[in-house]
């Protein structure tokens, strides 16, 4: 695996692949890899020549600043990871090499309702930060092909929206989501929670699984109100629980078995945030 710090290298290298007509899949993250990250990282060594990872902890998207001066660091883990599951390549820049221009923070990405409901309320600014590094990373990797997570459902409508705002070409492709053995969707954040806290945010698949059976029989405010009980028995707090066209993510209260809807989360097991998804 070869790993480049600076965008300038990897560019002059990217061009060498170019010229010999070898397609390029991109996974950018933010580290402490867990088995989410390499589902994407095999998905895109499967379907590209050359796969590409990066890892920034990109401090534009975190709203608030205690999550991100605690957000979990394990490069040389991260490295020795990628170097397992054959990454070609890895990007590691400093947070200089992406953002060399101030005005760089300033730009902003008309990105409609989608920016400001659901995560974008509760972390405002957070996607603007998200279309920030990707824009840059983009411009830098421009891959055939980009690997994202259904993990973070919004943001990957977010990403598809930028990529047409910038008119870029890159494809998306989209990977689901990965779980713990108990149902806990596998994130970075869970190395802050302890044993038993992780065992107790397991509540929340397992009643994200219980509205999707109760479905036929019950209406969404009732099965949510039930789900919210049983989530604060188990000592987490929730942030939201909706309902949602999944095309569109436009809330509602009644199921439909016509389209496609999802159920989406957000909770805090302690000062840790998590979010999860389910699509129906
Ligand atoms: P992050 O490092 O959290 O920015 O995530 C990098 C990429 O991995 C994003 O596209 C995430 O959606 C994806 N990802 C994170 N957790 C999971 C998971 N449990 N299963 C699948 N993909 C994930």
């Amino acid at each position: 695996m070869i790993i480049f710090q600076h965008a300038s290298d990897l560019q002059k290298y990217l061009g060498g692949i170019r010229n010999r007509r070898l397609k390029t899949g991109f996974v950018p993250t933010m580290g402490a890899l867990h088995d989410g990250h390499l589902s994407l990282i095999r998905q895109c060594k499967k379907q590209n020549d050359i796969t590409l990872a990066s890892i920034f902890v990109n401090p534009v998207q975190f709203n608030n600043p205690d999550d991100f001066s605690k957000y979990p660091i394990t490069i040389e883990r991260d490295i020795s990871l990628l170097e397992g599951s054959g990454t070609d390549i890895l990007f590691l820049p400093s947070a200089e090499e992406i953002y060399p221009d101030k005005k760089d923070m300033e730009k902003h990405y008309n990105l409609g309702d989608l920016g400001t409901i659901l995560e974008g309320k509760f972390r405002p600014g957070h996607f603007q930060g998200v279309c920030m590094v990707m824009d840059r990373l983009l411009h830098i990797v421009n891959p055939n092909r980009l690997y994202l997570g259904q993990k973070d459902f919004q943001q990957v409508m977010v990403i598809r929206k930028l990529i047409s705002l910038l008119n870029l070409s890159s494809e998306v492709i989209t990977a689901p989501i990965i779980r713990e053995k108990n149902g806990l969707a596998m994130s970075s954040r869970n190395q802050r929670l302890t044993e038993p806290e992780k065992e107790r945010a397991s509540t929340i698949y397992k009643q994200l699984k219980w509205i999707s059976e109760n479905r036929f029989t019950v209406g969404f405010p009732d099965l949510k109100n039930k789900a919210i009980d049983q989530l604060e028995k188990a000592g987490l707090k929730v942030e939201y629980l909706v309902l949602a066209d999944a095309s569109n993510l436009s809330l509602t209260n009644e199921f439909n078995e016509h389209i496609k809807m999802i159920l989406l989360t957000a909770v805090y097991a302690g000062e840790v945030r998590l979010i999860d998804n389910l699509i129906l």
